[in-house]
């Protein structure tokens, strides 16, 4: 077995790394990467052949750091079954067609059209979690739920008698949202494990629920508005879970793709903790349908929770370009902000750009950390229970994965942490 690492390999974007046996050549992802310089898609596709030698795609989950490329491979001549779950699938038409529709507002060149998208989704293939299945009788694959987002997944492949685990992104402990993500597999002789946080942990996840309840008291008592950015999959379900259990005596909104996504995830629920939960969150919170609901919803008052969750656009701006003078109201921020979004520049300049225009923030900024991802213990951990062979690390930056690649050497694993385009015979 031959691994070759197209992308993720020490960054966190455009996850692919193609898994080649005697026979076939398979993807595992098939992400990409957005920087301020625009869109970057996994290297080593360059010639349209590579794209059209694939023989199947598995997709762990549907974030676009590792779908976003499949229709980029389509239109290059890529022609095969796409494995997924059916929560996958749903979520990755609500993205990859926002992608689509956000690159042309913006006169990217994209590499594709509308209709590779439309092929790309036929091509998807169900797969079932915790139910194995056969590609071409040569190779066995099997999902496992992830943890991470709606849809999420583990995936375990079988060939040539070696067994290869890939983690896609993986949280292992539980959420509102979501039951912690399996690892009770059989033996496995090479983990492929992603590392986001392959250098610090995450505080309790209780105590952050708790940090921002009280957060929320306090600004509603000074007579402010609470604006709860959050990413459309995932953190927009769990926090409205999260709020929608409690009185604060004003209305919940719930604003921009998060809504999409939520139907979407209750429409799939196999993966949620507790849909009836999350079913009457979603009931509770009030729906902003467009311009004139949110015009209405300012005037009223109440806890704002929208997309997107790095203020690099979506209906947080309007909502902050009404609030973001009085110091009385507060931005809670409940992820990560990558560099050069408008939410780090938040946190370290108190600025943001609305309409192009940079702007001084006179609200107060509170970060949370709800993360979906493993934290450093959570993955040492996990990779004592599952204790493979071999062991590459992915899907983290260069101190990340460095960090979990000598932690694991000094373990007595063979470990790795591959760079861009590097070949690794397993
Ligand atoms: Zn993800
Ligand atoms: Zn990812």
């Amino acid at each position: 077995m031959r691994l070759t690492f197209h992308g993720g390999a020490r960054e966190v974007g455009r996850s692919c790394i193609e898994v080649e046996t005697s026979g076939h050549r398979l993807l595992l992802d098939c992400g990409l990467k957005i920087t301020t310089e625009g869109t970057e898609y996994p290297i080593g596709f360059e010639d349209n052949k590579k794209a059209k030698d694939i023989d199947a795609v598995f997709i762990s989950h549907a974030h676009l750091d590792h779908t976003g490329a499949l229709p980029w491979l389509d239109h290059k001549g890529m022609d095969c079954q796409i494995y997924c779950t059916k929560g996958t699938k749903a979520l990755t038409r609500i993205l990859l067609e926002d992608a689509f529709k956000v690159g042309k507002i913006s006169h990217q060149h994209l590499g594709y059209e509308q209709a590779d998208i439309k092929k790309v989704l036929n091509c998807m293939k169900r797969a079932k979690v915790l139910e194995s299945g056969t590609f071409n009788s040569e190779i066995k694959f099997e999902f496992f739920d992830a943890g991470h987002i709606p849809g999420s997944t583990t995936v375990m492949l079988e060939s040539e008698g070696k067994r290869l685990l890939y983690t896609g992104d993986l949280k292992t402990k539980e959420t509102l949202l979501h039951r912690a993500g399996y690892t009770d597999f059989p033996k496995i002789d090479i983990l492929i494990c992603e590392s986001t946080y392959g250098d610090r942990d995450h505080p309790s996840r209780e105590k952050t629920q708790e940090r921002l309840i009280d957060a929320v008291h306090e600004t509603l008592e000074r007579g402010g508005v609470p604006i709860i950015p959050v990413f459309a999959v995932g953190r927009a379900q769990e926090l409205i879970m999260l709020l929608a259990k409690r009185s604060f005596g004003v209305p919940i909104y719930l604003d921009g793709m998060g809504i999409k996504v939520t139907e979407a995830a209750l429409a799939n629920p196999d993966s949620l903790r507790d849909a009836k939960q999350l079913e009457k969150a979603f009931a509770r919170v009030s729906k902003i349908g467009g311009y004139k609901d949110r015009a209405a919803a300012l005037r009223k008052g109440g806890i704002f929770v929208t997309t997107s969750g790095m203020l690099t656009g979506g209906p947080v701006l309007n909502y902050l370009k009404v609030l973001n003078k009085d110091s009385k109201n507060a931005i809670l921020l409940t992820g990560y902000q990558g560099e050069d979004t408008n939410g780090r520049m938040l946190l370290e300049k108190g600025e943001i750009y609305i309409d192009g225009l940079k702007t001084k923030v006179g609200c107060e900024v509170k970060q949370f950390d709800f993360s979906a991802h493993d934290g450093m213990a959570d993955l040492k951990e996990l990779v004592r229970k599952i204790s493979p062979k071999k062991i590459i690390f992915v899907h983290g930056d260069e101190g990340a994965v460095q960090n979990m690649v000598e932690w694991a050497g000094a373990m007595g694993y063979e470990a790795y942490g591959p760079e861009l385009g590097d070949i690794i015979e397993v």
